[in-house]
């Protein structure tokens, strides 16, 4: 497909110059705009206006792509705060659907719930003043990473790290991390019960620069797009991921790191929940109390998580990512989550974030975590 990004010249207009607004080659044809996302990792978010009804948007759409879309639905807003999803309907193979009969004056439409910046601006402005709350920014080379911390470091309490964005598109775990941020600030959950004796440090989204580019994933002071979430056993990881390694191999060593959970998501492309960990990594091995500790503390934190489901494989998927180097550097046990679009949107990411605060504080001892 040769179109390039430019207005067709009709009345319809398409625009994607706002906040995590990000572009497509399209093509208008009366009251139907085509997208085509079949290259370079298929995220959008559109503004279309100028239309009557009714408004078809068709998706071209390639490889895993299309069983995503499927089982989550366009994402649509009539204001571009309030996202909803619609069903979209496969015409043909790689060629996706929708009919919006009342579309509103504009309307925007997403592959994945809007998650960025002004999310984060939104959310230190309702955090602040809040519950044991404080927000701390880090910084390197013009990149930021804001930490929203919950309880006072004393320098020897427990700490315990929710992480949404490693993947900038898999916004569904940056919105969980938003609703526990949100939850701890209202002291509106059991776990603030935990921060006098524990810290509770929450990232939204790690790289906020990355989910404004229309890379999946991270993309570099270069402007390539990497998977970032693999850049942990990195010798000089990107900023935001050498921000945080920092801070997590330090408590590492300090024998004070808690949970460490990553919050992802596979979007629609698995209709669970899905919360694990590793049984090795590198020549390190768990076995004995703290594989039983760590097989018990995933069965524990799942139960209740809308479509939660649990998995203790024996190796990672892909070298680099956190658990794998965690573990095979520092014997260190830690967590990721996939927070499913599949069926469920914002009201199943807050129930998820509730429910885990919650089973957080059913852990008697967070001391196996470190070796
Ligand atoms: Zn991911």
């Amino acid at each position: 497909m040769d179109w390039t990004w430019t207005d067709a010249g009709g009345v319809m207009r398409v625009e994607h110059h706002f906040e995590g607004g990000i572009g497509r080659p399209y093509r208008t044809e009366g009251d139907a705009v085509t997208f085509d996302l079949a290259e370079g990792g298929g995220v959008m978010h559109v503004r279309i206006s100028g239309y009557g009804a009714p408004l078809r948007i068709t998706l071209l759409v390639g490889g895993k792509q299309e069983n995503m879309l499927m089982g989550q639905g366009l994402i649509v807003s009539r204001d571009g705060y309030h996202y909803e999803p619609v069903a979209l309907e496969k015409e043909a193979d790689g060629r996706l659907s929708v009919v919006m009969d009342d579309p509103g004056e504009a309307l925007w439409a997403a592959t994945r719930y809007p998650y960025g910046a002004s999310a984060l601006a939104g959310l230190a402005m309702h955090v602040a003043g809040g519950h044991a709350a404080g927000v701390r920014l880090l910084r390197k080379d013009r990149r930021t990473v804001p930490v929203f911390e919950f309880g006072h470091d004393d320098g020897h309490k427990m700490v315990h790290y929710f992480i949404g964005g490693e993947d900038a598109w898999e916004t569904a775990g940056c919105i969980t991390a938003d609703a526990m941020a949100r939850l701890l600030a209202s002291n509106g959950t059991p776990a603030c019960e935990m921060l006098d004796h524990s810290v509770i440090r929450v990232i939204p989204l790690l790289s906020a620069y990355s989910a404004s580019q229309p890379g999946s994933s991270y993309t570099t002071m270069e402007g390539e797009s990497i998977y970032g979430a693999a850049t942990w056993g990195d010798l000089d990881p990107p900023p935001e991921y050498s921000l945080v390694r920092d801070e997590i191999t330090g408590l590492i060593k300090a024998k004070r790191l808690g949970l460490m959970l990553t919050l992802h998501s596979w979007q629609g492309g698995n209709p669970n929940s899905v919360i694990e960990t590793i049984r090795s990594a590198g020549h390190r091995r768990l076995e004995g109390h703290r594989r039983e500790w760590a097989a018990t503390v995933l069965e524990t934190l799942i139960r209740g998580v809308p479509k939660g489901h649990a998995e203790f494989p024996e190796k990672i998927w892909h070298p680099g990512l956190a658990r794998d180097y965690l573990l095979a550097e520092y014997g260190a046990i830690t967590f990721r989550a996939e927070v499913t679009t599949h069926g469920q949107g914002r009201k199943g990411f807050y129930e998820t974030a509730r429910v885990f605060l919650a089973n957080v504080t059913k852990v008697a001892d967070w001391k196996p975590v470190c070796p």
